[in-house]
């Protein structure tokens, strides 16, 4: 599983249905850390065609048994039953497929491209990490926005007949659905100036704090006098211009 989305709720979720309170739970390790130090992280899936709820967690702090008890004490919580936990851990690596896979496609050690699958890229793909971050280009729905993250990075290698074309190592960064296809020495580069950019930002979004203090909402009812306004002043401006042309064409 390489979703993690931080518009899912880290509140325990609610039951959808009473009458069906044993359920299917995906579970799969997380490729970048959880938000404020969870070591899991649950919620209820928008269909309920494959299982009802999905969860992720962060190897680094819970192994998958542990994590799968705590996803039965939180449901537990709510009178709801795990049926059975589907995994869906990350994908093998070159390495861990082991010597022959990784010799006969010429594979880097942290490759997880299926190869010799008709969609296989031949290039190797590195386990990309993301942002718990998720997308947020206005262009996106928050459907969308929750399967995308804000950013995500991979190492790329290519090196389909080397003696040929040699070997080209890649990072490649996705900014939504866009891709940035750097070279280390730019990547390096790029992460050299996100680090100065930082606490920039962290001015900007400080002003933006003491700016937002003096914020408020507004009158919706004189909202609504001063729209009507607005409609009677294009209407008469649209009257005038009606005359105008009828003058002009007599
Ligand atoms: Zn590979």
């Amino acid at each position: 599983m390489s979703i993690l989305t931080s518009a899912a709720s880290t509140a325990a979720p609610t039951p959808r249905a009473q009458r069906s309170n044993d359920i299917n739970v995906a579970i799969g390790a997380a490729y970048s850390p959880l938000g404020n130090g969870l070591s899991v992280n649950l919620w209820a899936t928008p269909d309920m065609d494959d299982y009802a709820y999905e969860a992720v967690y962060d190897a680094a702090r819970i192994s998958l048994p542990d994590a799968e008890d705590n996803v039965r004490t939180q449901l537990a919580e709510h009178n709801v039953q795990v049926r059975a936990f589907l995994n869906e851990d990350g994908p093998l690596t070159a390495q861990q497929r082991g010597a022959d896979w990784m010799t006969r496609w010429s594979c880097t050690p942290h490759c997880i491209n299926e190869h010799g699958t008709p969609t296989a890229p031949e290039w190797h793909a590195g386990v990309p990490v993301e942002t718990v971050h998720r997308a947020i280009d206005c262009c996106y729905s928050d459907a969308e926005k929750a399967t995308l993250p804000f950013l995500a990075v991979k190492t790329v290698v290519s090196n389909d007949k080397p003696q040929a074309y040699g070997r080209k190592t890649q990072v490649w960064l996705d900014y939504g659905r866009s891709i940035g296809e750097l070279s280390p020495a730019e990547g390096r580069e790029l992460l050299e100036s996100m680090r100065a950019f930082l606490p920039l930002f962290e001015i900007v979004v400080e002003q933006a704090e003491r700016s937002a203090r003096d914020d408020f909402e507004g009158d919706p009812e004189i909202a609504r006098l001063d729209q009507e306004a607005e409609h009677r002043r294009a209407a008469a401006i649209t009257a005038k211009e009606r005359v105008r042309k009828s003058g002009a064409s007599s």
